[in-house]
Order: C-alpha cells, then sequence, then structure tokens
C-alpha cells in the first residue's frame, strides 16, 4: 500500500516552526517510503484565514524544499462533501439534531459541571422527541445543530510514536459536526478530507492528540477504515515552555530574513524531535531521507536552542558549494547596502551572473570561498565581506589599539617595511607569503608581528581570512593604497577608531 501523508496547515498565521517540523516529518516519511505527500489549506475559518499566509505558507515549504505531490487543496472547496458526510451520519442514527437554545446549552453545561460528568441532556431530549415533534420544529424554521453520538467504550489506537493511547468515550463530549448555520466543524472537515484524499497516515503534533478519539470515532461511523496515527511532542522554549513569540523568532520567514539557509534549517527541524541513534548531526536533505524513520522519532519533548541553529547553518555554509551561495550572498550583500541598488535590479533580471553584478570591487567566488567557512550565517558573512566591498575602511578600535596604538613607532616600522617589499613583489599568493615570511625573518620577529599591524592597516580588523589570501582578493593597488594610508595614520600620529569607530577616507 502506497504511503499517503498529508500537511494541514491553517493559514490563520505564518509558518512557525511547529508547523515546519509537521510538514518535514511528513515530507520525509513520503520521500523514504515512495510514498505521496499532500497539502491541504484548512481554510474554513472565514474570520482568522488570510490569502497572505497561505502564500507565506507555501512560500516556507518551497523555501526549505519540501515539494508536495499533491495539492495544494484547500479544504474550503470541500464544504459539500463534508456536509454530505454529518447527513449520512445524521442517516445511519450515527448523529442527532440539536435544537438548544443558548440558554439550555448554558444550562446543560452546567449541570455537568455539577454531576462532574457529560450528562448529554441534548441527546436525551433528541431521543425523547417523536418525529413528528422533529418534523413540526423543522417546519417552524428552528435552528438546530447536528451532534455526533459518541458511543460508549474506549477508543484506543497505536499511535506510531507513543505506542498504545487510550481515551475513555465518556469523557468525549458528543461533539457538533455541522454548525446550526450549515458549516462543518474542524474535526469533521479534518476526517472527511483525510478519507476524500487517502490519507493512510496522519503524523501531527501533540496538540491533536485530543481529537484524534473523535477522529477515530467519526470515521468509524462513516464507514472507512481508520488511518495511523503518529503524534510528534511539542517544541519547548529554553525555558521549558511550549515555543512561542516570547522566545524569539517561531515564524519560519524569519530566519530566511536572517541568512539561515534552507538546508541548515531542515537539518536543525529534523533533530527537533527525532534522533539519528547515533551522534551524527549535520545531515543533507538526501541524508536525511536515508536515516528518518517514526521508530526513532523522540516521545519527549525537545527544546529549540538558536545557537544549535546557527551552529548547523555554518557547518552547511562551510560545505555547499561556493556558486550555489552566490545567489543568496548577493542578495545579503543587497540587503545590507553593500552593493549598490541597480545591483538588486540586474539580479532580479536574471542573465547577469551574481560574479559581474555591477559595484563589486573583488571576485565574489573567491570572497564568498574565503568566508564561507568562517560565518555562521549569510548575515555574518556579510558583515565580515564589509572591507572587502566597501571603499573606506572602517577601523575596529580594539584591533587598532592592540595591534597599532600599544607601540605605534614599531607599528609604523613594520608598515613602512611591508610598503617596501611588497611593492616589488609579485601579487600572488606564494609570492606574497615568501616576501612576508622573509620580512619577519630578517626582522628576527615572529610572522604574527608584521601580520597583525598590516591585517589592521587592509582590513581594518583583527581577525580576517588568510592575509595572503586577502592581499590577492583586494588585489594589488587597494592593498597598497590602504597599507600607504596606515602609514600616513601612523606617522601623524593621528590614530584611527582609537575608542571610535572612524573611517578612513
Ligand atoms: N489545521 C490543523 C492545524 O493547523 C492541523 C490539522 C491536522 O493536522 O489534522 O493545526
Amino acid at each position: 500500500m502506497t504511503l499517503r501523508v498529508r500537511f494541514a496547515p491553517s493559514p490563520t498565521g505564518f509558518l512557525h516552526v511547529g508547523g515546519a517540523r509537521t510538514a518535514l516529518f511528513n515530507w520525509l516519511l513520503a520521500r523514504k517510503e515512495d510514498g505521496v505527500f499532500v497539502l491541504r489549506v484548512e481554510d474554513t475559518d472565514r474570520e482568522r484565514s488570510r490569502e497572505e499566509h497561505t502564500e507565506a505558507i507555501l512560500h516556507g515549504l518551497r523555501w526549505l524544499g519540501l515539494d508536495w505531490d499533491e495539492g495544494p487543496f484547500f479544504q474550503r472547496e470541500g464544504l459539500e462533501r463534508h456536509e454530505a458526510h454529518a447527513l449520512a451520519l445524521l442517516e445511519s442514527g450515527r448523529a442527532y439534531r440539536d435544537f438548544s437554545t443558548p440558554e439550555e446549552a448554558a444550562r446543560d453545561r452546567e449541570l455537568d459541571q455539577e454531576a462532574g460528568k457529560r450528562l448529554r441532556r441534548a441527546r436525551e431530549r433528541a431521543r425523547a422527541r417523536t418525529r413528528e415533534e422533529e418534523e413540526a420544529l423543522l417546519q417552524e424554521g428552528r435552528p438546530f445543530a447536528l451532534r455526533f453520538m459518541v458511543p460508549p467504550g474506549e477508543t484506543v489506537w497505536k499511535d506510531r510514536v507513543h505506542g498504545e493511547t487510550r481515551f475513555r468515550n465518556e469523557e468525549i463530549d458528543d461533539l457538533v459536526i455541522l454548525r446550526s448555520d450549515g458549516t462543518p466543524t474542524y474535526n469533521l472537515a479534518v476526517v472527511s478530507d483525510d478519507l476524500e484524499m487517502g490519507i493512510n497516515l496522519v503524523l501531527r503534533g501533540d496538540d491533536h492528540l485530543s481529537n484524534t478519539p473523535k477522529q477515530i470515532l467519526l470515521c468509524e461511523a462513516l464507514g472507512h477504515e481508520v488511518p495511523d496515527f503518529a503524534h510528534v511532542p511539542l517544541i519547548l522554549g529554553p525555558d521549558g515552555k511550549r515555543l512561542s513569540k516570547r522566545h524569539g523568532a517561531t515564524a519560519v520567514g524569519d530566519y530566511e530574513g536572517r541568512g539561515i539557509l534552507p538546508e541548515a534549517m531542515v537539518n536543525f527541524l529534523a533533530l527537533l524531535g527525532w534522533s539519528p541513534g547515533d551522534d551524527r548531526e549535520v545531515f543533507s536533505r538526501e541524508e536525511l531521507v536515508e536515516a528518518f524513520s517514526l521508530e526513532r522519532v523522540l516521545k519527549k519533548s525537545s527544546v529549540f536552542d538558536s545557537r544549535k541553529l546557527e551552529w548547523l547553518n555554518g557547518q552547511h555554509l562551510a560545505r555547499m558549494a561556493t556558486d550555489v551561495l552566490l545567489d543568496p550572498v548577493a542578495r545579503h550583500l543587497i540587503q545590507e547596502g553593500l552593493l549598490p541598488s541597480e545591483a538588486s535590479e540586474v539580479l532580479e533580471g536574471g542573465s547577469v551572473p551574481p560574479e559581474d553584478l555591477p559595484g563589486l570591487p573583488v571576485h565574489l567566488p573567491t570572497l564568498v570561498g574565503l568566508l564561507k567557512v568562517r560565518a555562521r550565517t549569510l548575515a555574518e558573512l556579510a558583515t565580515q565581506a564589509r572591507p572587502y566591498l566597501l571603499e573606506e575602511l572602517e577601523f575596529d578600535p580594539a584591533a587598532v589599539k592592540k595591534h597599532w596604538a600599544k607601540d605605534p613607532e614599531t607599528a609604523l616600522a613594520r608598515l613602512e617595511a611591508l610598503e617596501e617589499v611588497l611593492e616589488e613583489c609579485p601579487w600572488e599568493e606564494e609570492a606574497l607569503e615568501e616576501a612576508i615570511r622573509g620580512l619577519a625573518g630578517r626582522l628576527g620577529v615572529g610572522l604574527g608581528k608584521v601580520i597583525h599591524p598590516l591585517r589592521v592597516a587592509v582590513t581594518g580588523r583583527m581577525s580576517s581570512p588568510g592575509i595572503f589570501e586577502v592581499l590577492v582578493l583586494l588585489g594589488r593597488e587597494r592593498s597598497l593604497r590602504r597599507l600607504r594610508a596606515g602609514i600616513r595614520f601612523l606617522r601623524t600620529d593621528n590614530l584611527p577608531g582609537e575608542g571610535r569607530n572612524e573611517t578612513l577616507s
């Protein structure tokens, strides 16, 4: 039997982390078992459903690379079928008309509470009515809801995550399946859609556990085979409370905006509630499909750790092919104002490769190749890229203080010596390394003593990729210009950035 799973988001909010994790687990199973992944947008709550949320959810799924095989179906399109299913239950005696007024319903609840159990008074009233009395009420046009008649006994299922799970039916209300305005309720619509779409495994969050016995009973009453169920534990914030906005960003789109890679997000979400059973942590999408199984979904809640997400992102960044990163990096550079605005139009135009964008003073693939192993996010990569893209150098006061200001005379002497050596040097990594090592040797100092002041001069920073690679990236002209500007500063005793973040023009 082909596995048929579904992701059924309600477009009442953006795609959040929990929803994305549910979508991912369904997708992984479908891909692993050659199954079918159905996407169904549950838009029956007209008040709260928004088109923009549907768009954001679809965008989020596409961004994560969770492609669906069927859909998107919209629950609202099935209203007639939902109604027909509800009426079939009435027909077969498994549902009844509830003509209760709001006052009667409130009184029923009070009496239930006093008795400490469900008295099912609406059901009793329906049973006590004769056919003629019911006809008369219908003739009068009295509004009614349809309620499902919960049978006695217990509802038991073998949850694919939690194992055997039971609910006593007396705890379950005779749920409304069709409201008095004729609209179906959530549980009925879900069951009707799952039957229609041939879903044979319902994999969703633990927050739906209490709906499951109702859905099983409805499904049985409709004479259909009950699907399997798997309930995935909640995601908690670092304080052990259910993950919410209080803990920071919970919408998947926020992570996209921050420069998290979809590969890293998918990897991170997979580890929220699933464990591979060994100590591997970094997985590609294909490796996840290979390794994933419901047996290893954890029964306990898992904690959302954003530092781990950043770490994973760094791991994926470093592993990704540079050419795949060029486009997302270019977008970030534009977003950060590091490339001129016309670069954005050119990039969107799609006919120019990112490395040929206007306003790029360095070879983009080289820059990305150097930085991808040092940054955890694209945003961080963009920050690290500043010295190579901006004409004006920004000095980190701490770098100036440590490598120039402590002993300005020595720093000046080193930069002057470097100028002399570099002016003569062919601008290639090996030659530059040989020249600078040679200078350190002649001066009788460690290589660091020469490189640190040089790095401040050409990048303004304490750290950077290897200095020889940086010099090649910047090119001869820019490197020497920056070196000479550094020398001027030190000569005039007018250090940049001491305690301030100054720029050098
Ligand atoms: N639409 C429901 C939700 O977003 C999910 C229903 C289901 O998975 O059965 O919570």
